[in-house]
């Protein structure tokens, strides 16, 4: 079964609206953690009030990005089609406050309704070995066998994967995941891709795991 990647193309499609935090926001430094060996993984928590700036505030798309303190930022629309589908994964939705549209305080632009969505990490594992993997520090000895390797620290940063492979056997019902060693990375299923691609959400870009090649050193 083909699993797909799910990315929204940085600031450079020069199409879609894209999220800044303000200056004021609060990011806690309490990282979430391993359940097993309680190592920080992911991204640290970003407290209330959750305002945001919204850059090139011309058109918003279903999937908004920006490197804001939430796995994604989704509209209104994705919210409620989401909500009356089967869909999982997604474990809460918080709404956004967009204090901002563009450099100035005054916007001709409607203020859009956008929110937060946290994605699940679940214990499913890619498999390193099987991905082409060039490491840019590579994974220590006796590491963690639920969060590593991957993610930094003993678990290694990889610089360049050729391709995504999911360990079956650690796979679950979840539509939307964020593997446990691979944070930051939102994997979703056939089902999600169909549901995506029949809702025609815009601003988002969904990979096949066979052909999701990535390298940290070029923007995707
Ligand atoms: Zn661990």
């Amino acid at each position: 079964m083909t699993h797909y990647r799910l990315q929204i193309p940085s600031f450079n499609q020069y199409k879609f609206a894209w999220a800044e935090l303000t200056q004021e926001a609060t990011i806690s430094k309490e990282f979430p953690q391993c359940p097993k060996c309680n190592r920080a993984m992911g991204q640290r928590y970003w407290l209330p009030p959750h305002d945001i700036i919204l850059k090139q505030p011309k058109k918003v798309g279903d999937f908004v990005g920006g490197v804001i303190g939430t796995d994604l930022i989704v509209s209104q629309r994705f919210k409620d089609k989401y909500q009356e589908s089967d869909m999982s994964g997604i474990s809460k939705f918080i709404e956004l406050n967009v204090v901002q549209m563009g450099t100035s305080k005054n916007t001709p632009y409607p203020i859009p309704k956008l929110f937060g969505a946290a994605v699940e990490t679940v214990n499913t594992k890619v498999d390193y070995d099987k991905m082409g993997v060039s490491w840019f520090s590579k994974p220590k000895k006796n590491n963690c066998d639920l969060c590593c390797p991957g993610g930094g620290g003993d678990g290694g940063i990889y610089q360049t994967y050729e391709k995504v492979v999911l360990k079956q056997e650690t796979l679950t019902q979840n539509d939307f995941f964020i593997p446990i060693n691979f944070t930051g990375n939102i994997m979703v299923t056939e089902r999600a891709k169909e549901f995506i691609d029949r809702n025609q959400f815009t601003n988002v870009q969904l990979t096949p795991d066979f052909d999701a090649k990535h390298d940290i050193f070029k923007v995707d």
